[in-house]
């Protein structure tokens, strides 16, 4: 089990506080409507909904971070749990401007904490069952070779890390292609049907991609751009190899 840090722990003591103020806030909803608020009842159904939907955004919550602490190794359905952390990740974004955090950072840490939870389980796959997922401005912006949806058309030259990648991926089976955006992934997830998916892209095209394929377990490997976004960009070879071994069946 993880020793709590103290950055975790400043995160888990705002969230003790947020679910205090939401406690509260219930409390003083349910006390005005049944001692008496003059309601009409579209107002009470929509108070329970509003109630039902903060109660379970918090349990599903609650469950993530006991998952990702290593405590548990269970959560709420893919699909709910998607749609749960979707509306916590729209909410946060106001929280985050507001307590003067970048919206960069929120991104960044979702799709870690996101990671984190699937390497968690430790359920292991056949390598046909996972499908590696590369983004075009990986390649060498002045190779002359078409990668898109064939890396095989790679001659090895080193100039970027499809070279490495090509090889690592040739060690464990799996699937793997360069594609140009959201459209050429989507077409190939249907295609191949994966459990699971290792994507390589920035915060944000991980994020779209995720809540893209509910049904699919994603683990999003950040990309680094040394020359900037969308240019010559890299992964950490290693980290790759490593989330590889972590979810093969030996
Ligand atoms: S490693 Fe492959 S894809 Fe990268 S620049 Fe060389 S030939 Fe092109």
């Amino acid at each position: 089990m993880s020793d709590l840090t103290s950055k975790s722990r400043i995160v888990s003591n705002l969230y003790a506080l947020a679910g205090v103020l939401v406690f509260l806030f219930l409390t003083g909803l349910n006390y005005l409507i049944f001692m008496g608020l003059q309601s009409s009842p579209g107002f009470i159904f929509t108070s329970f909904f509003l109630q039902l939907l903060i109660l379970l955004l918090f349990v599903n919550h609650l469950l993530n971070i006991l998952k990702g602490s290593g405590y548990i190794r269970f959560s709420l359905p893919l699909k709910i749990n998607r749609v749960l952390n979707n509306i916590i990740l729209s909410a946060s974004y106001y929280c985050v401007i507001f307590l003067g955090g970048t919206k960069e950072r929120l991104e960044h840490d979702f799709v870690e904490f996101n990671a984190s939870l699937t390497r968690v389980t430790g359920i292991k796959y056949n390598a046909g069952e996972i499908l590696v997922l590369l983004p075009r401005c990986m390649q060498n912006s002045e190779c002359k070779y078409n990668v898109v949806n064939n890396m095989e058309n790679c001659i090895s030259c080193g100039k970027c890390d499809v070279k490495s990648i090509r090889e690592t991926i040739k060690e464990t089976g799996v699937k793997a292609a360069v594609v140009t955006g959201g459209t050429q992934a989507r077409a190939l997830v249907k295609k191949y049907m994966p459990k699971i998916i290792i994507a390589v892209a920035c915060e944000r095209e991980l994020i779209s991609g995720m809540f893209d394929v509910p049904n699919c377990e994603v683990v999003g490997l950040i990309n680094e751009r040394p020359e900037g976004p969308c240019l010559n960009t890299r992964v950490s070879i290693s980290e790759l190899s490593s989330t590889l071994k972590s979810l093969i069946k030996k």
